[in-house]
């Protein structure tokens, strides 16, 4: 299978060159060329599969340049200890927990398997030079890449941060990380600044020619990577799976799922498992305070001219979503050529509007719909006290949407961070005394994630803060001689 970019003016290419690059050289995101089949035969059979097989033949059906041996030894490595469980949450609404990984956030899925995608695909290009994976986070991608790469050979991670821009969680979880080949700096400074000058060190010519002298090239593990994308769609066909083996649902029935939404990367792998063949019904996308694409569902109009919120869920605090992209794509028939005059509108205005064909299209496929900050609160507070299930504020934002959607079909909402992830959003919710993680496990009455306790007690690793204007140096620096 071959690889295509959203603008059309780039070569297609195969996977692991697709892997190795992330984004295509014009400026666009490489999309399937076409959709393999998931029939109901084998969607049956994998009812009786682990995850990690479910997930190998997933991503078998997208990769065919690799090995079902390669995929599967690379889904044992991701995904050992890492459960992925549906939990009903009354006789309507199930939950998939996607957080059960090793920094607490459903990036893990992505960023345990990424790295073993990567390292395969340098093998098949025969590519010896080291990647050093650049990223710049709000917090729970930073912790994801920095688990996911940590003393894999052949690279090598650094993740900046804004200095006051990330919880108290984040940050240590950040700074107590373990590896030999990992490093984490503050910027002085906000999330757009990090990103800002990261986007800028990958542009610069001078910094890649260095490097490039070293045998080292800049890499980025960001969401619109296809090797981040396609091992997402398993985990909607494992908790199809799951829920007819529980009885919730019907073989062949269909599922309507609600997933919190950002970058657009989860929601689309809920597309692609539909686009396969998943019975899937309503899907839909919950959106917070940053209401940018709840709005553009109902009116066609992508409107990012507006401040940004600061909210609960501060991994959906996203005016631009990256892998919308990929969505106008497919919904235009793969038309190239109005997905750049769009996002060169975006970009130009910050503002457009699709054309009246595509905008049927998306009404046809996604539901939109937000929640502003109270109703996350009193959803935390009345999903608690009613179903007795702990949901944290990105969760919640899903769950007030899916609670004004309901239908005939039974209702998967994707869960995407442990509520102790959160502790004083969550403790203020709920009205506990105190606001850590203490406090939430005594008004919750249940213990928190193992890699989430005694974060206190670990050794700060990484102390260094930069202006954003010397991250350029502060890299090099510790990277050339
Ligand atoms: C990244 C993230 C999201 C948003 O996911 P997208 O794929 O960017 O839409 C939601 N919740 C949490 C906890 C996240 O870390």
């Amino acid at each position: 299978m071959r690889y295509i970019s959203t603008r059309g003016e780039a070569p297609p290419a195969e996977a692991p060159a697709a892997i190795l690059r992330g984004l295509a050289p014009d400026g666009g995101l490489y999309c399937p060329e076409g959709f393999p089949a998931l029939t109901p035969e084998r969607l049956a059979a994998m009812s009786k599969m682990t995850y990690t097989q479910r997930s190998a033949e997933i991503l078998g059906l997208f990769l065919n340049d690799f090995t079902l041996e390669e995929l599967s030894a690379a889904c044992e490595t991701a995904y050992l200890d890492f459960p992925v469980p549906v939990r009903a949450v009354d006789d309507k609404i199930s939950v998939l927990e996607l957080w059960h990984g090793p920094t607490c956030a459903f990036k893990d899925i992505a960023l345990q398997i990424l790295p073993e995608l990567m390292s395969l695909s340098a093998k098949k290009l025969s590519d010896g030079r080291r990647f050093h994976i650049l990223v710049a986070t709000s917090g729970d991608t930073g912790k994801a890449a920095l688990e996911g790469f940590k003393d894999r050979a052949g690279f090598s991670v650094l993740v900046f941060y804004p200095k006051d821009g990330v919880s108290n969680t984040q940050k240590l979880q950040m700074t107590t990380q373990a590896g030999e080949n990992v490093c984490v700096c503050a910027v002085n400074g906000s999330f757009d600044d990090a990103q800002t000058g990261v986007k800028e060190i990958f542009t610069d010519a001078g910094v890649n020619k260095a490097l490039a002298e070293n045998n080292i090239v800049l890499s980025s593990a960001n969401s619109i990577n296809l090797g981040r994308l396609l091992p997402q769609v398993a985990y909607y066909v494992s908790a199809y799976c799951d829920m007819v083996g529980n009885g919730t649902l019907s073989a062949g029935r269909k599922l309507d799922i609600t997933v919190p939404t950002g970058n657009f990367g989860n929601i689309l792998a809920a597309n692609y498992a539909k686009m396969i063949g998943l019975p899937v019904g309503r899907l839909i996308c919950a959106s917070n305070s940053n209401n940018v694409l709840a709005d553009f569902l109902a009116t066609g109009v992508y409107d990012r001219r507006r401040k940004l919120r600061l909210t609960s869920s501060p991994s959906m605090d996203i005016l631009v979503s990256s892998n919308f992209e990929r969505a106008l794509f497919h919904l235009s028939g793969g038309d190239a050529e109005l997905v750049r005059a769009l996002m060169s509108k975006l970009s130009a205005d910050g503002i457009y509007t699709a054309p009246a064909a595509l905008k049927r299209a998306f009404d046809g496929e996604l539901t939109g719909g937000w929640c502003d900050e109270k109703r996350v609160s009193e959803t935390i507070k009345s999903v608690w006290e009613q179903d007795g299930y702990l949901l944290d504020p990105h969760t919640a934002v899903a769950a007030a949407v899916a609670r004004e959607n309901l239908t005939e079909n039974p209702m998967l909402i994707v869960a995407t961070a442990s509520p102790f992830k959160f502790t004083e959003s969550v403790c203020a919710a709920l009205g506990a005394e105190g606001d850590t993680l203490e406090a939430l496990e005594t008004a919750a009455k249940q213990t928190a994630p193992g890699p989430l306790r005694n974060l206190g007690a670990k050794a700060v690793r990484f102390t260094s803060v930069t202006e954003k204007s010397g991250m350029k140096e502060w890299m090099l620096d510790r990277l050339v001689d």
